[in-house]
């Protein structure tokens, strides 16, 4: 539908960026297309109602049952076909060639209709600047200005021009998340870009600009996602702290022993035990790395990400509760003891304290978790109300001792509760 209107209409309508890349990639038999972007390129001077937008439009009217969504700034639309409930939707961008210009270092670009050699000239890297047309005169023609198809083989991540890493920083994270993805190397010029940009402050800019832009602040935090919750999350965790990438989180950020350790040891645990409900595992791991830095600067990176509230509200409280625990749970020797101090807490704290702490704090935290939380008073409020008790604030201060009693194992069975009760 759209690559007839485009005909008629006498635009050019390109598929580009990942698809193509994966198409080269992959056995066709198993290429499985869920995110495709596609590119108008029309010569188009309306630049505000955008070419992208009206052939989305077009496919809606015909299929009203697929989603359209348009993001107005950007001239771009967005076709969502949910087909099954349990499947991936489907999702095409379409959006009007452009050039983009970024008005100063790691800043949202301004964006100006344009031609397709220069919306492929503004992307990220060569393996990623490719594109293939859908319209006549040469369907199925690809477009390969900048040696995507060589770097695809040669198997390197490359950039299309010197200053890219100095507009947009992030694209740092996307290189190394594309290298260990696809198992590429970053190519060796890349790499010294990279590396120019890091050294040239680029990161200090872009935490002052990450706490100004938003757009730049969800960039950053979903290439975060993407690498954090992927599973080569370790490699290419590994590289960016050998890029010295980590920076652009904080100037302080560096991977250690001791970091590793603690990763590690929340990532097991997530798998092991059913925590997953509690918080995501990219988002803890994140908690983890935040929590490396000195307590004065956790906020401010945790806020500028734009990171949830519980996240944040989480990192404030770290040092306190750490201070408390580590004072209090070495001494506390009854479970019931441990169970008091630990249950006021939410599990992800639990977790991400239990990581950072030694024995025997971290351990006695962990029992709390895998034994402690589960186990239940022999007697109810009902057993309560049967033996003449009425719900009030002894009625708790009953249910809780019982409760400690079981813990510390001088209770086992119901007619053992009521007896410790009634006397
Ligand atoms: P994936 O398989 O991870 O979705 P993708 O290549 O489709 O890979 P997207 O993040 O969906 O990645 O981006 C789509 C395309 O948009 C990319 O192929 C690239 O051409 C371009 N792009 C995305 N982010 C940037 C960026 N920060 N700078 C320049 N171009 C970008």
């Amino acid at each position: 539908i759209m690559a007839n209107a485009a005909t008629k209409r006498g635009w050019h309508l390109y598929l580009v960026g990942g698809a193509v890349r994966d198409f080269f990639l992959t056995e066709a038999k198993t290429l499985a297309l869920q995110d495709v972007d596609l590119v108008v390129d029309g010569f188009y001077q309306n630049a505000q109602a955008g070419a992208g937008v009206e052939l989305a439009q077009l496919v809606q009217q015909q299929y009203p049952a697929v989603e359209l969504q348009v993001y107005g700034r950007f001239q771009t639309a967005a076709l969502i076909w949910h087909s099954q409930e349990d499947q991936q939707p489907l999702m095409i961008d379409i959006a009007t060639a452009r050039t983009e210009f970024y008005p100063y270092p790691a800043a949202n670009p301004e964006v100006e209709a344009s031609s397709i050699r220069q919306d492929l000239y503004r992307r990220d890297f060569t393996i990623n600047a490719m594109a293939v047309c859908l319209t006549p005169p040469q369907p199925g023609v690809l477009l390969d200005y900048f040696g995507g198809l060589i770097d695809l083989q040669e198997r390197q991540v490359r950039v299309l021009h010197a200053n890219s890493f100095i507009e947009d920083p992030t694209r740092i994270y996307r290189a190394v998340r594309f290298a260990v993805r696809l198992e590429f190397r970053i190519e060796s010029q890349t790499e010294s870009y990279i590396r120019y940009a890091l050294s040239s402050g680029i990161y200090s800019k872009m935490q002052e600009q990450v706490a100004k832009v938003p757009a730049l602040q969800t960039r950053l935090k979903r290439e975060l996602q993407y690498i954090l919750e992927a599973p080569y999350w370790q490699s290419a965790l590994g590289l960016l702290d050998k890029l010295g990438a980590l920076k652009c989180l904080h100037s302080s950020l560096e991977m250690s022993d001791r970091l590793w350790h603690q990763l590690r040891r929340v990532s097991r645990w997530l798998e092991r035990f059913q925590f997953h409900s509690a918080i995501a595992p990219w988002q803890l791991r994140l908690e983890v790395l935040i929590a490396q830095l000195q307590p004065r600067f956790r906020h401010t990176v945790a806020t500028n990400l734009q990171l949830p509230s519980e996240t944040i509200y989480r990192l404030k409280q770290l040092e306190a509760v750490e201070a408390e625990l580590a004072q209090n749970l070495p001494t506390a020797q009854q479970p019931s003891q441990i169970v008091r101090q630990l249950r006021r807490y939410d599990l992800p704290l639990l977790l991400l304290i239990s990581a950072r702490q030694p024995r025997p704090t971290g351990q006695k935290i962990w029992q709390y978790l895998t034994q402690w939380s589960q186990v239940k008073a022999p007697l109810d409020g009902n057993d309560l109300k049967a033996l003449g008790y009425q719900p009030g604030p002894q009625f708790k201060a009953i249910l809780d001792d019982v409760l400690a009693a079981t813990l510390d194992q001088q209770l086992q069975t119901r007619q053992e509760a009521i007896a410790f009760v009634t006397e």
